[in-house]
């Protein structure tokens, strides 16, 4: 029999992290409540039976009972039930919020618009190669309170907007904004907005990681909190960044010291650079030593789906970059691959198309131009976008998957990639982004 405490705790959104929420209160012996405007929310079976559940719609009386609320992230704050609890006094916390009170264990924070999943999971590796007790999650993977099960010496938190929103002071040891583009207008209304709240993720921070190429990842902290940046030009000393030969070969670098090639990695590309610089500057600010963190990113073959290596044939390389869904990963990963082949005179073949979602395509017209040797369009929206990027290279039609690879392998030669990074949803043609990437990589291994 736990011996309760405290006052109530309402948790308002089950799913995965409400679900992790209200099994970690009700351990630590608070009394909790959830609420859910879904009549059968998921992991209602996966809650202790005697938490009280009021499902169907958000139950006004009992969120107006709560001594605080615990937000999903996937709700909203603005919701007219919320705002009536705060207009009564009543706290809004996000689960991270928690997590902070409950441990004093250090925290390394990552949030951006792009590139937390490969960055969290690639310095979780680093952490653990390193022999540091390390607990890995938050928006990806494991929810953050079911971290707490693992008793970790080190918190990696991958972190989303929606989650800093309602997270304050969380006084991570280290924090970095990767970068910022465009994201989840329709829930911060405009730039500046999405800005702060990714921005709290620097609240109490005590080491600051930023993004030179990126002036809006830089925080207004106290000059005295000690910051580090990573970029893609010549770093100054003790920064990260690149180094080029005349030949061309690019170092990841430390001040004036090469540290490793680029092509001694497989993930490949000028954004995945960035990615394995920011997680070297995060490591350093943690202690680990250099050299296993390089030695980590010498087998680290990236996530898969994001610019995922799947083979080489013929000297032509094969990437599966299916969670390249919208405009800005798919530039990403066209200029990234594309710029780190340029020096051998090699060219991508791109697999474009699928659903658009009325993005405009003509953004990606520069990098066609420039690093494309032949577009392979498939999907719902094909003429639409061979409309947006007619006159950038050669643009050919496809039915299936298969023939849209077959296409890329007689189009190609050695230093060549092919890349499925279709900039688009994929529901018109497969079950999800996964199953895209999973085809994919099936057409690519059965070449011939
Ligand atoms: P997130 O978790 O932020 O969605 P992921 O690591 O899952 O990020 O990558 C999502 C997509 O973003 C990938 O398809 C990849 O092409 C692109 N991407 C990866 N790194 C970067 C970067 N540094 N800048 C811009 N886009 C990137």
């Amino acid at each position: 029999m736990l011996i309760q405490r405290g006052g109530l705790k309402v948790v308002a959104g089950l799913g995965i992290s409400g679900v992790a929420a209200v099994n970690f209160l009700h351990k630590q012996g608070y009394r909790v409540a959830v609420t859910d405007s879904r009549l059968i929310p998921p992991g209602h079976d996966q809650i202790p039976d005697d938490v009280e559940t009021r499902f169907g719609q958000f139950d006004q009386a009992l969120l107006l009972q709560a001594e605080e609320i615990i937000i999903s992230p996937g709700l909203d704050p603005q919701l007219a039930e919320i705002q009536a609890a705060v207009a009564q006094g009543i706290p809004v916390v996000s689960e991270i919020q928690i997590l902070r009170r409950f441990t004093d264990k250090p925290i390394m924070a990552i949030t951006g618009s792009n590139a937390k999943s490969t960055v969290t999971t690639l310095i979780g590796l680093m952490a653990q190669a390193a022999g540091v007790k390390v607990a890995v999650g938050g928006n990806l993977g494991r929810p953050a309170l079911d971290l707490t099960q693992d008793d970790p010496a080190l918190y990696i938190l991958e972190l989303s907007s929606f989650q800093l929103q309602t997270t304050s002071n969380l006084a991570a040891d280290v924090a970095v904004v990767l970068n910022i583009s465009e994201d989840h207008l329709d829930r911060h209304g405009d730039m500046f907005a999405y800005h702060t709240a990714k921005h709290r993720i620097f609240q109490g921070v005590k080491k600051v990681v930023y993004n030179r190429d990126d002036s809006l990842t830089r925080p207004l902290v106290p000059d005295v909190t000690p910051m580090q940046s990573f970029g893609l030009n010549a770093p100054d000393m003790n920064q990260y960044g690149v180094l080029k030969d005349t030949d061309g070969t690019l170092w990841l670098a430390r001040g004036r010291e090469r540290l490793l090639k680029s092509s001694d990695m497989y993930m490949q590309g000028t954004h995945n650079v960035a990615n394995a610089l920011a997680c070297l500057a995060l490591g350093e600010a943690i202690g680990l030593p250099l050299s296993s963190m390089l030695e980590t990113l010498k087998t680290f073959k990236g996530l898969e789906h994001r610019c995922e290596f799947v083979k080489e044939q013929h000297g032509v390389r094969y990437y599966n970059d299916s969670k390249g869904t919208n405009i800005g990963a798919t530039l990403a990963a066209l200029e990234g691959l594309g710029a780190a082949i340029e020096p051998q005179q090699g060219k991508v073949a791109i697999i474009l198309g699928g659903q658009g979602k009325g993005q405009d395509f003509s953004a990606l017209q520069n990098a066609l131009s420039k690093y494309a040797k032949v577009a392979i369009l498939i999907g719902e929206d094909q003429a639409l976008i061979e409309q947006a990027i007619k006159d950038t290279t050669t643009l050919i039609h496809a039915d299936s998957l298969q023939q849209a690879v077959e296409l890329c392998q007689q189009h190609t030669q050695a230093h060549d990639v092919v890349l499925l990074s279709p900039a688009c949803a994929s529901f018109d043609m497969f079950k999800s982004y996964t199953d895209r990437g999973h085809q994919f990589v099936k057409c690519v291994n059965t070449l011939a």
